[in-house]
């Protein structure tokens, strides 16, 4: 196993006739990674997929995929891409569908029925398999799009708001599958606006806007709690104000950017100064909250 990130990005800029659509982008994807690229509409995730995928060039750094420059064939020969529109022929059969990518990736004849029954089975298709596209619900077409890039068995595959189109359900079908090529090593990236979609799947996330990465971590790092609310009788807002801004929720009086080892002397203090208390529990904001206060949107 070669140890040269999945994906790699250093200084990547992409200007279109002098406008920046991408701004100097480092980004690391390990193997086995989900990584999710989110940003308002002209972010430049869009710019940084077709990047990737040597759709377009550089204008200036570097974008590699298992050490490979991207855009060179055997970069490619390692991605399967989801794009975030596609429609297939009615009128074939999934597997007639996956036959036909299979050619057109030039994957060796031999190969081609072990690949497409592995991608059928993995987009849990395989039962559908013989039927026509034109049977198949938005969440089963969708997921055959799916089984179309996993054919070869990439080691990182491109998903381009892959559940933009699909109801509670198809998205969860989706999510499993997501979650099951994580097992068995394989890297996704993962553009989405759907935030609740990149919460629930993603190891790590990148937030990008106006071309610039904005922030990059683990949810757990982006989502570090936002301080405490406190249920309590007895006490006005005055006692805490030594603990930063406290608001009034009901009967929670809530304390923001409150360090966790800081807790048990907000309660002394509540206590210290007449008060009973009720409940404490920490506050952890959304990503969406957190991506609002990043990227600075009301
Ligand atoms: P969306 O979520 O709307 O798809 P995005 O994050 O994918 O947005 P990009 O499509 O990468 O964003 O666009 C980034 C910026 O680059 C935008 O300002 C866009 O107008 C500009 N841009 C993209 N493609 C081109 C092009 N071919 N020519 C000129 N400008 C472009």
């Amino acid at each position: 196993m070669d140890a040269a990130p999945v994906v790699e990005t250093i200084g990547l800029t992409k200007r279109y006739r002098g406008k920046l659509a991408l701004d100097g982008v480092d980004l690391s994807v390990g193997s086995g990674e989900i990584f999710g690229l989110l940003g308002p509409n002209g972010a430049g995730k869009t710019t940084a997929v077709k990047l990737l995928l040597g759709l377009v060039r550089a204008s200036s750094g570097q974008a590699r995929l298992l050490g490979v420059p991207a855009g060179e064939p055997e970069a490619r020969r390692h991605v399967g891409y989801l794009p975030e529109l596609f429609r297939y022929p009615r009128w074939l059969t999934g597997r007639e569908v996956l036959r036909l990518h299979a050619r057109l990736a030039g994957l060796e004849v031999r190969d081609w029925d072990e690949m497409v029954a592995a991608a059928l089975a993995t987009a849990d298709l395989a039962e559908r398999a013989d039927d026509r596209v034109a049977t198949y619900s938005k969440g089963m077409q969708q997921r055959l799009g799916l089984a179309v890039a996993l054919l070869g068995n990439p080691r990182l595959v491109i998903l381009d708001e892959p559940t933009t189109a699909l109801d509670p359900l198809g998205r969860h079908e989706l999510r499993g599958i997501v979650r099951g090529l994580r097992e068995r090593g394989t890297s996704v990236l993962l553009n989405s606006h759907q935030l609740s979609e990149v919460e629930q799947v993603c190891d790590r996330v990148a937030i990008l806007d106006h071309g610039k990465v904005l922030a990059v971590g683990s949810l757990n790092e982006l989502l570090s709690p936002g301080g405490v609310r406190i249920r309590a009788t007895g006490v006005g807002v005055e006692a805490l104000q030594s603990f930063g801004e406290v608001n009034v929720d009901g009967p929670w009086l809530l304390v923001r950017d409150l360090e966790e080892q800081r807790i048990p002397e907000l309660v002394e203090a509540v206590i210290g100064a007449g008060g009973r208390v009720y409940g404490v529990e920490m506050l952890q904001p959304s990503l969406e909250e957190r991506f609002r206060a990043i990227v600075g949107s009301p």
